[in-house]
């Protein structure tokens, strides 16, 4: 065989690992930097679970959705949405095809690494008023101190009201932050471990130092207290109630010189929210019912009634056949059994400065498009999901028919990685499952790294995966 022949060959029958942007054209490449565009936008609304929520029921009332409980009867070409407490959401297009031959899923997770605040967070020390905090989700504590932080969430009067808070984002709003020790004093500090140099209990948040002008104990922590009073109308005990996560106050942003990339809070795993569901809004009468999930507390197990494991996402589909007028026994277990689903989670990128950690013939890329990983677990594959083959080879199908750039790897070498995403819970219902999401760099960082590129590829995926 001469040179030229094996060249050939190789073409042929070499899986080619490609940089995506060398396949775009001009014109391709301007539809990617103005869906980022939009992407970060609504980033930039959306740092809470809550946040994305009520965004994403706007988008999709803005796209023709209404609440599943305004329809007495569903038909084809129907656009439904389910809100979860405010917290998770699911939303649907009511497919050709009869609905016991399946539904075709994408899910997403609206939670993302943060502090939040403890039952009783307010302290004062040494004439400084702190918030205590129990950080969610796995975090490196040490990434948390000395930055900017914004409180957003919910307090919730014992008569029903609802105060919403949002401090840090506007240019003229105060920030807070977690400080930390000077190196000059941390000599003990700086021999510590990486994973113990901050202790759990020391993430407080700095929020004031003026005392109130009056001869009582407490003083900066009276003041901060009538501040409160009076911009929101409550009382220590209310806090009892509430739910206040801290964030990243820096905004989404355009990331490298080339533009290429994008900066942000909160990307694991809000990218995914973002591009399923504005491929979402494109899809008009599918053959299958398409599905939509926006879950909540994937970070921290997928627990309690707006996580997976809760039984609430079962219900809204049990409405769906009772308003097709179809339902009968067993016929839930039997659409499921029929479905197919992409769990739409990110994945870790290769890190050339951290490589040791990945394998890299089995690693996802930035800039390479959509991530596939048949199965998350590590050490064996213990706990993973693992799509079958039969499945996967129908995704990579709709993926190459539609000129999809997507790569598959693995979450980390075999004795180091692993990672738990919504799949195996989906997949315990019967339904075919496989994890398919964006590349992300710095993952679970108070600043996560994506490429332009992968998340308009995940936009194009999904449309894809719901128009077969
Ligand atoms: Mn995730
Ligand atoms: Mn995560």
């Amino acid at each position: 065989m001469d040179k030229k022949q094996a060249e050939e060959l190789k073409q042929k029958l070499f899986n080619k690992k490609e940089n995506g942007w060398n396949s775009k054209n001009e014109e391709e490449k301007k539809a990617i930097f103005e869906y980022a565009e939009g992407y970060m936008q609504y980033m930039n609304q959306s740092k809470t679970e809550r946040e994305i929520i009520a965004n994403s029921q706007k988008i999709a009332e803005q796209n023709g959705f209404q609440n599943i409980e305004n329809y007495s009867t569903l038909n084809k070409g129907d656009k439904v949405y389910y809100n979860n407490r405010g917290k998770s959401m699911y939303l649907a297009v009511i497919g050709e095809e009869p609905i016991e031959n399946g539904l075709n899923i994408i899910g997403a997770h609206a939670d993302s690494p943060r502090l939040d605040l403890k039952p009783n967070p307010l302290y004062e020390d040494s004439e400084f008023a702190y918030l205590k905090t129990h950080y969610y989700g796995g975090i490196k504590k040490y990434q948390w101190t000395t930055i900017p932080l914004a409180i957003h969430g919910v307090i919730v009067k014992t008569n029903g009201e609802k105060v919403v808070v949002n401090i840090g984002e506007n240019e003229k709003d105060p920030i807070f932050t977690i400080t930390d020790l000077l190196p000059h004093l941390a000599q003990d500090q700086m021999k510590k471990k990486l994973a113990e140099a901050i202790d759990g209990e020391d993430l407080n948040l700095l929020i004031g130092s003026m005392p109130i002008d009056a001869d009582v104990s407490e003083k900066v922590k009276l003041n901060i207290l009538q501040i409160l009073n009076e911009k929101y109308g409550i009382v220590e005990k209310d806090l009892l109630s509430s739910e206040i996560e801290l964030v990243p106050a820096m905004p989404c942003r355009s990331m490298g010189l080339d533009y290429s990339m994008i900066a942000g809070y909160g990307q694991d795993d809000k990218i995914c929210v973002y591009a399923s569901l504005t491929a979402l809004m494109q899809i008009q009468n599918p053959f299958k019912t398409a599905v939509c999930i926006i879950s909540d507390k994937e970070e921290i197990g997928s627990m309690g009634n707006t996580g997976m494991e809760s039984h609430e996402f079962d219900t809204f589909i049990s409405e769906i056949l009772n308003k097709l007028q179809v339902n009968k026994p067993n016929l839930l277990d039997k659409v499921f059994c029929h479905s197919k689903m992409l769990s739409a989670d990110v994945d870790a990128a290769l890190d050339p400065i951290y490589a040791n950690v990945s394998e890299r013939n089995n690693a996802s890329y930035l800039g390479r498009g959509i991530a596939l990983n048949k199965y998350t677990g590590a050490r064996g594959k213990s706990g993973a999901s693992d799509a079958n083959a039969e499945f996967v080879a129908e995704v990579r199908k709709i993926f190459e028919d539609n000129d999809i750039r997507y790569q598959m790897g693995e979450l980390g070498k075999v004795d180091v990685g692993g990672g738990g995403t919504i799949a195996y819970i989906l997949a315990n219902k019967g339904i075919d499952v496989i994890d398919c999401g964006v590349p992300v760099l710095s993952m679970h960082a108070p600043y996560e790294v994506t490429s332009k590129l992968d998340l308009h590829e995940a936009y194009r995926a999904y449309m894809a995966f719901w128009n077969h």
